[in-house]
């Protein structure tokens, strides 16, 4: 059992020490087919309760090997918005975490409970998962708990970012003829330019999955990603290395390509061969190009 992980280096949110809720055993409200876990009978509270104390007097001996934590993450082996003394723990986190954020990684399932709205409220950053828009996609995909249901999850994140001020992420995994079709690229479009969150992760499987699934490629990903309105801030999340090859863009077609959807660094590391990198660059020193953080991910933009 270890309740402390970590320092993880993040480029999004810096040098990150993770807390895990459920060190013992996965508990969690889905059993997504993609997950890194193993499948496991999905529950609607812990049962496996580890104390407020015991989480604390790990995370302070952590913090005081390791100085140099930008970030304390919350996270679990399962959904850590079950832990039933999540209120308590931030507090106590709180007080002694000086300049260092904090950030809670969630599926997003129970945001619609007014508890856990407060909770989250007392975090620098909180991150929701949002695989799908419609419920039958949640219930092939995510394999939700009984009673849970995307109209609750969406009205709860509308709720949640009323009052939320601090930086709300939403990460969207798609798995290949799943949810990677129009009919829920369309909704999750129209819902996340009415929630309008700070950033918004797509990503694909990169990890051997519970479930025999299959992940999109790079391609598919751009392709998906220009679905969505380019008011809206998609981050592609490159967590390996990509073996595609990189193409050749003229001043006009990076103009283009970048007023169509603004990219991030990887992406232009992933897309630009050098030549048109030297473009890019010259680009943005002439200020035809702009560039605009969305909570620690610079993305560039036709001026
Ligand atoms: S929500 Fe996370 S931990 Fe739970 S099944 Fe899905 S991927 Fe696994």
């Amino acid at each position: 059992m270890s309740i402390i992980f970590g320092p993880i280096p993040s480029r999004r949110f810096g040098k990150s020490l993770g807390i895990d809720l459920s060190p013992n055993k996965k508990q969690c409200n889905f059993d997504c087919l993609y997950c890194e876990l193993k499948p496991a009978k999905t529950v609607d509270k812990y049962d496996d309760v580890i104390s407020v104390a015991d989480i604390m007097a790990a995370l302070k001996e952590a913090l005081l090997q390791h100085k140099d934590i930008d970030v304390i993450t919350v996270t679990a082996n399962g959904e850590p918005t079950l832990y039933p003394n999540l209120g308590e723990l931030i507090d106590e986190i709180n007080k002694i975490k000086e300049s260092r954020k904090t950030l809670i990684l969630s599926n997003g399932s129970t945001i619609s409970d007014a508890n856990v709205r407060n909770a989250l409220s007392k975090f620098d950053s909180v991150k929701l998962s949002l695989d799908c828009a419609t419920d039958k996609c949640l219930k092939k995909l995510d394999r939700p708990f009984a009673g849970i249901c995307t109209a609750d999850i969406m009205d709860g994140m509308i709720e949640f970012k009323k009052s939320f001020k601090n930086p709300l992420i939403v990460e969207i995994l798609f798995v290949k003829n799943i949810n990677d079709n129009t009919e829920e690229t369309t909704k999750l479009n129209e819902f996340l330019t009415q929630l309008k969150p700070a950033r918004i992760d797509i990503s694909t499987i990169d990890r051997p999955p519970a479930y025999k699934v299959e992940a999109l490629s790079y391609e598919d990903m751009i392709n998906i990603s220009k679905l969505f309105d380019p008011s809206l801030p998609i981050y592609i999340v490159h967590r390996k290395k990509l073996e595609i090859t990189k193409e050749s863009y003229g001043e006009e077609e990076i103009l283009k390509t970048l007023a169509s959807r603004p990219l991030s660094d990887d992406d232009i590391d992933a897309l630009f061969d050098d030549k048109s990198k030297v473009i890019f660059q010259n680009l943005l020193n002439a200020g035809k190009i702009k560039i605009i953080n969305h909570s620690g991910v610079d993305f560039y933009k036709s001026a």
